[in-house]
């Protein structure tokens, strides 16, 4: 059990932006671990570690890791099985 403090997922919301320039605030992912599928929002988020380490709120396996350093981003999602997006209709 991970005792250290956390943030929810909405902390993701402005650096995965920059990088996909979407809004994630709506997404769902799937974990890898053990399988739930629920709001990236309700992820925990810790800010401890070199970037963010967002962990299941279910079985806290590190569903994704996002390092940015001033001219580049590292996005780790091994621990998501996906990750879907709302997006506007097409017309
Ligand atoms: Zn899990």
């Amino acid at each position: 059990m991970t005792t250290m403090s956390y943030q929810d997922g909405n902390v993701l919301d402005g650096p995965l932006r920059e990088l996909f320039a979407v809004d994630l605030s709506g997404a769902t992912g799937r974990c890898a671990s053990c399988g739930r599928t629920g709001p990236m929002a309700e992820l925990h988020v810790f800010s401890h570690a070199p970037g963010l380490v967002a962990r299941c709120p279910a079985c806290e396996a590190v569903m994704l890791r996002l390092v940015r350093s001033p001219d580049r981003a590292w996005l780790d999602l091994r621990g998501a099985t996906f990750v879907e997006v709302p997006m506007p209709t097409e017309s």
